[in-house]
């Protein structure tokens, strides 16, 4: 297995009884087992984030590489060649959102992600963002008093995108899909996504927002993705003061909702 440059194997971490055992001061000794489980933790955590993004890279790679070797073939015909170079496309763009989610979610962790709220029109903002899905079939609800929002714009549309393309990706029929937003409680709008598609496995509901994390069905084998648009989509929407959450039934859709703050009462 290669190594980071420099990088030694990583000690193994004294035990918390050894610890306890080693130092006389109780609160000490307390403090030291604590801080010792996080770092535990924190490596038990990478190592599984490693894992999984390992799995992550080798499938589209794996795909590729045959790909690429097919279309070597001296004697391919030309409807042949286009079908390996839609996968070698497909592989790449895969890869590519891969990263950028990778990316995006990094850049917000380690607060280097660029936001800057200002104050606009929800309503706009939605049909701007999916203007990118014309001709798909959605249906809006707007209440007719939304005030303005208070946060970044690019990200607000990010998470609408991310959940637009979930809830037509995991609708295999085209059902339309619709798209609401309403004043939830003085100071807090809710939006919401709903669709009529596949729903999500009561069992698989408490780890959706894991990062990576996919529901394995056999309803959805052939659908890919990466496993990170919901993690980032939450990420996203707590950067703006807010909360995602979703109800879901299998089999007969799913509805995702988040707050953003009106104007008047943002935390500025
Ligand atoms: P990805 O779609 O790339 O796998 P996400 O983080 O966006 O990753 O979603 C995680 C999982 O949640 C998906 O694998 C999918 O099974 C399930 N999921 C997300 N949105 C929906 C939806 N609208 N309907 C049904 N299942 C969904």
């Amino acid at each position: 297995m290669s190594q980071f440059p420099g990088a030694g194997p990583i000690p193994p971490l004294p035990s918390p009884t050894d610890i306890a055992l080693s130092c006389e001061d109780d609160t000490l000794a307390q403090a030291l087992v604590r801080e010792n489980q996080s770092l535990r933790d924190q490596i038990a955590h990478h190592t599984q984030l490693m894992q999984l993004l390992t799995h992550q890279l080798a499938t589209p790679l794996t795909t590729l590489s045959g790909s690429v070797h097919l279309l070597a073939e001296p004697e391919l015909d030309t409807e042949q060649q286009h079908e390996f170079l839609t996968m070698v496309q497909q592989q790449i763009r895969r890869l590519q959102e891969l990263l950028n989610d990778l990316v995006a979610l990094q850049d917000l962790e380690t607060g280097k992600l660029d936001t800057q709220p200002v104050s606009f029109c929800l309503k706009q903002l939605v049909l701007e963002t999916m203007q990118d899905f014309a001709p798909y079939p959605a249906k809006y609800h707007f209440a007719t008093e939304i005030p303005d929002i208070w946060g970044d714009r690019w990200q607000v549309s990010q998470v609408l995108t991310n959940l637009f393309s979930n809830a037509i990706k995991y609708s295999p029929d085209g059902h339309y899909i619709e798209i609401g937003a309403t004043l939830a409680q003085p100071g807090w709008v809710e939006v919401w996504v709903k669709d009529h598609g596949l729903g999500i496995p009561a069992a698989d509901q408490p780890h959706l927002f894991q990062r990576f994390y996919r529901v394995k069905h056999r309803d959805r084998q052939h659908i890919t993705g990466t496993g990170l648009g919901l993690s980032l989509c939450k990420l996203l929407v707590e950067n703006q003061g807010g909360q995602l959450s979703f109800e879901s039934t299998h089999g007969q859709g799913s509805r995702f909702y988040f707050t953003l703050p009106t104007v008047d009462h943002a935390d500025r």
